[in-house]
């Protein structure tokens, strides 16, 4: 049935501005990385999508190659968009990106000119969009020219195919680099996507400081390191499960007594706080001026909304922060 999305969708989010630029953003993403596939029910996906902005998510976080197979979710996305939102597309914010294998041959990955760009227009015939928000590159290339590649992202906002540029996993070094080169070229960078979590802070070695300096803005990925940082896994790893069904979360660390003692240690301080597991590993990585949006990925419509119900406890007192030293650790 037609869908109109909720009138008070703006009333409760404090949209919060990427580094210097003039785009604001929710606090929580949507991600469509791996529950957004082929072989999930569309009509599971289109609600999962409609709550979210029904509850102030402006930001839905693509790349050519999520599915699976790839470019199965931005497939399924263009279709949820045509049904669903196709007279609010100035409300959202649409991100893709290139940088992985995505099709055989030489020109299907990495981080050529001839790669990112037809990456794009595929990513756009996908998502039967004219344009997409923003446009990343999704990991360093060792081998190409970072001027080849920053280029590549420069003519796509040129060309209209993206509104804003961005970068993915690159190291403090390589973004100021970045950066540099787009600037000059009159395309500044505008975000910056690293992964961030209680159980992955390399972010904290100097990338922090470094986009605040630049003035980029950050999008945290795998914010709740893919569930184990959630009660998904309280007893054992049920069907369906992300450590059941993809590679990219181990059934090894879930049941490593390491891990298992940080979550109970950090659940308490949850429980304490008022909030689940994943509503604290949330509000943490929002502490950071930084950090304009966490990137979370859901398999159901009621994860989303105690994900997007963290933003109702935002602050930590130092005791709190210290007692949460002491579990999450990489
Ligand atoms: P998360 O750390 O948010 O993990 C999401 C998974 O955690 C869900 O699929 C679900 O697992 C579980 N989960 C989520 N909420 C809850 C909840 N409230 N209670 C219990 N379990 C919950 O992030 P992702 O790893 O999914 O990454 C988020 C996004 O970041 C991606 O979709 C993508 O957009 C981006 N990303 C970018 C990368 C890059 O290289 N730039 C790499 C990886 C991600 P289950 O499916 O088992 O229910």
């Amino acid at each position: 049935e037609a869908y109109t999305p909720a009138a008070t969708r703006y009333a409760h989010t404090d949209y919060r501005r990427v580094g210097r630029s003039g785009l604001r953003l929710s606090p929580i993403s949507l991600g469509l990385w791996q529950n957004f596939g082929a072989g999930r029910d569309p009509e599971l996906l289109r609600s999962i999508v409609r709550r979210a902005v029904d509850l102030g998510v402006t930001h839905l976080d693509l790349a050519n190659n999520y599915g699976p197979p790839p470019g199965s979710a931005e497939e399924n996305i263009g279709r949820i968009l045509a049904q669903d939102f196709s007279g609010h597309r100035d409300e959202l914010v649409i991100s893709t990106k290139a940088g992985y294998t995505m099709w055989d041959g030489p020109y299907g990955d990495w981080g050529s000119r001839k790669y990112l760009l037809s990456s794009l227009d595929q990513s756009l015939e996908r998502l039967d969009l004219e344009y997409v928000d923003i446009f990343y590159h999704h990991r360093e290339d060792p081998e190409t020219p970072l001027e080849e590649t920053m280029g590549a992202l420069d003519q796509a906002v040129k060309s209209g195919r993206a509104l804003y540029a961005g970068i993915s996993n690159y190291s403090p070094e390589r973004t100021r680099q970045a950066a540099r080169i787009l600037g000059d070229l009159g395309t500044p960078l505008l975000i910056h996507q690293p992964s961030y979590s209680m159980f992955n802070r390399h972010v904290e070695n100097g990338l922090l400081d470094t986009v605040e300096d630049l003035g980029v803005g950050l999008a945290v990925f795998s914010p709740l390191q893919q569930g184990l940082l959630t009660n998904r896994y309280q007893q054992g790893v049920p069907q369906g499960s992300r450590a059941r069904t993809s590679g990219s979360l181990s059934e090894e660390k879930i049941s490593d007594p390491l891990y298992q003692e940080r979550v109970r240690g950090l659940s308490a301080i949850a429980h304490d706080r008022g909030q689940s597991l994943a509503q604290l590993a949330l509000a943490w990585v929002l502490r950071h001026p930084q950090v304009t949006t966490a990137l979370v990925g859901a398999s159901s419509v009621q994860q989303l909304e105690q994900n997007i119900s963290a933003l109702e406890n935002l602050t930590f007192t130092e005791d709190e922060l210290a007692a949460i030293d002491e579990f999450a650790v990489d």
